[in-house]
């Protein structure tokens, strides 16, 4: 192995890891607005070098995590939380979709729409479902 400079990670930047955090409450939020009643929780890899969003304490093992870089950024955050606790929830429920747009029946993408992180719908046009944190259940 070479050695390389690594951006730090959640451990060694406790703000990281506290924005991951916040982050996590945030959409959990959503995930109580969908009527969604189990635990929801963050696992460090072992070498620090990203973290999963977890629903029930699994599922999430075909996503890249989310990376300290991302932690720095407050609406890139959150969609990385959100869209890794939508594996996870995806898999642990499995066939079930999650969050679906009550418009479309579509489920819902996390991503940045001018400036905010949102729940985005896919359906006619594409539209803003909900900012995440504020899911209208
Ligand atoms: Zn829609």
């Amino acid at each position: 192995m070479v050695a390389m400079t690594r951006e730090p990670g959640f451990r060694e930047e406790p703000s990281l890891l506290q924005a991951l955090e916040q982050a996590l409450h945030v959409v959990e939020a959503d995930v109580r607005a969908t009527g969604l009643d189990g635990p929801v929780g963050l696992i460090l890899n072992d070498r620090d070098e990203y973290a999963h969003a977890v629903y029930q304490g699994g599922g999430s093992g075909s996503t890249t995590g989310i990376h300290p870089a991302d932690a720095s950024d407050p609406v890139y955050v959150l969609v990385a939380v959100a869209d890794d606790l939508q594996n996870s929830i995806m898999h642990i429920l499995w066939g079930t979709v999650w969050p679906v747009c009550p418009a479309h029946n579509l489920g819902a993408h996390a991503r940045e729409h001018e400036g905010a992180a949102v729940w985005w719908c896919n359906g006619p046009g594409g539209h803003v479902i909900a900012p995440i944190g504020h899911w209208n259940g």
